[in-house]
């Protein structure tokens, strides 16, 4: 909200607040940010001049109108806006929608593991590779999901070995990456997927009863076959040495559900006695699947908040002892706030991600903006579709779909987060407010996933004042001990 102090003292440029932990929090479009006390504040917004180091911080961070340093605050706005020009990196192939899973949260429009016509053949496959290598981008990834996406393997094999042979025709930079539950992982895939530098995730949600309350799984123990296969990854990751191809760290993503809202360290020490590195704690979604099992799922914003805080207190804690560990939805904030650089999150981008960052591939050749997007598709409403595999890559990037979504997703044009102090570091999602308020625009005082996103920042933000917390969260924006 701009403000405009009298003459004298420090002019002010156009900025935003928010009331913080009794004190103030400025931020401006350049991404900037700065704490002020409430005296300091009222000083500043009234034009009269603010002692000492807040001043300092204040110039530092593009907030006095006579000592704007445009290149390097415009600077910082590029690098962390720098996904946005460039063309789509993220491609999600869905090999199937067939799983034999049936995870209680589940959005992937899934079908049983003995269901006809749900798999991607061959030539879908072949044409979907082609289509993502129009991109303009110099590099990009093609993410194999599903359903299960081992359930369809021969494709999938053949998916990964063309889209080699065409990274290596067109000298772009080729990511592959498969997510699986890895039920139906074994020694001969778990080869082919090394070998042809596939990077895997999977799903984790803590320990046995957790993990395997959330993903009901009636071939066996779900949480047994995770945990084999991150150990098996792991190993090969470590002891890569000689090796003539590169092997990735296997990572896991976590859904909180109604079930983790209690077990906030359990959780955590799951994946840190496992090695992994990273945890993300995504809060459930209303959507799809999911919406249908609330009652069993679901919380009110407020519990996901306290687990969360609990949880990142604690993995703080961890990092702040030495442990190899971070938590993934703090860090990508924390990349674009404090380090001015792009994390590549496509939900929090402004435009989102949908159709410019990421495209999401049917098994019968239809393109979505997203896999969300898909998601409201297999439910019978292809509102988020935008074209198909045979279509050219300008087609669909310049479909009217496309740039409804990104003109919604813009928060210059949403009322309550143009005036936010989160806008600079935040995003809507279009397909989450067309599921959960019948329109793509969303309603921000009223939706759930604005009161997440709030929440979140408001801890991050706190957490920022913290003189032990501060140094951790500046590690994991990749920027130094002090700034
Ligand atoms: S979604 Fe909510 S928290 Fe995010 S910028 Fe908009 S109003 Fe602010
Ligand atoms: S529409 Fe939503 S899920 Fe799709 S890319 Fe945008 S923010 Fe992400």
């Amino acid at each position: 909200m701009a403000k405009k102090p009298g003459s004298k003292g420090v002019e002010a440029p156009d900025f935003r607040f928010r009331e913080l932990r009794g004190g103030v929090l400025l931020t401006n479009d350049f991404g900037g940010h700065v704490f002020l006390s409430r005296s300091e504040f009222d000083r500043y917004r009234s034009g009269k001049p603010v002692p000492g180091r807040s001043y300092e911080a204040l110039v530092a961070g593009g907030f006095v109108k006579d000592r704007l340093g445009f290149e390097t605050l415009f600077g910082r706005w590029k690098s962390a806006n720098a996904s946005v020009f460039h063309g789509t990196g993220l491609h999600i192939f869905v090999m199937t929608l067939r799983c034999n899973h049936k995870c209680l949260y589940c959005q992937s429009s899934v079908v049983g593991e003995r269901a006809g016509n749900a798999d991607m053949s061959p030539a879908v496959a072949k044409k979907s590779v082609d289509l993502a290598f129009q991109t303009p981008r110099s590099a990009l990834t093609i993410e194999f999901q599903g359903g299960e996406p081992l359930v369809n393997w021969s494709v999938l094999r053949e998916a990964v070995r063309y889209a080699r042979l065409k990274e290596r025709k067109t000298g772009k930079k080729l990511t592959l990456a498969l997510v699986s539950n890895f039920s139906l992982m074994d020694e001969e895939k778990a080869r082919f997927l090394l070998e042809n530098e596939v990077s895997i995730c999977t799903s984790l949600d803590g320990p046995e009863p957790i993990h395997n309350g959330n993903r009901t799984y009636a071939g066996g123990n779900s949480h047994k076959k995770t945990v084999r296969w991150i150990k098996y990854f792991k190993a090969r990751h470590d002891s890569q040495n000689g090796l003539k191809y590169r092997v990735f760290k296997p990572s896991a993503l976590l859904t909180v559900s109604k079930r983790s809202l209690g077990s906030a360290r359990a959780i955590v020490d799951e994946y840190l006695g496992l090695g992994l590195e990273e945890i993300f704690l995504r809060p459930l979604a209303p959507i799809g699947y999911a919406k249908k099992h609330w009652d069993i799922i679901g919380y009110a914003p407020g519990d996901f908040l306290k687990f969360y805080e609990e949880a990142l207190r604690y993995i703080i804690g961890k990092s702040a002892a030495g442990e190899p560990i971070k938590e993934k939805f703090a860090q990508m904030l924390l990349m674009k706030a404090l380090g001015h650089k792009d994390s590549g999150y496509l939900d929090m981008r402004c435009p989102c991600g949908a159709s410019i960052g990421q495209l999401a591939y049917n098994y019968n050749g239809d393109v979505y903006t997203c896999d969300e997007g898909r998601m409201v598709g297999w439910l019978g409403d292809d509102l988020f579709k935008v074209g198909t595999v045979r279509d050219k890559y300008e087609a669909v990037v310049s479909n009217a779909t496309t740039r409804a979504v990104c003109a919604s997703s813009n928060l210059e044009s949403q009322p309550l987060c143009f005036r936010c102090a989160y806008k600079p570091y935040c995003g809507v999602c279009p397909v989450y407010n067309y599921e959960t308020q019948g329109s793509i625009w969303g309603l921000m005082p009223s939706n759930y996933r604005c009161r997440l996103m709030m929440g979140v920042l408001d801890l991050l933000f706190g957490l920022l004042q913290d003189a032990k917390s501060r140094p951790v969260l500046e590690k994991w924006a990749g920027i130094g001990e002090s700034r």
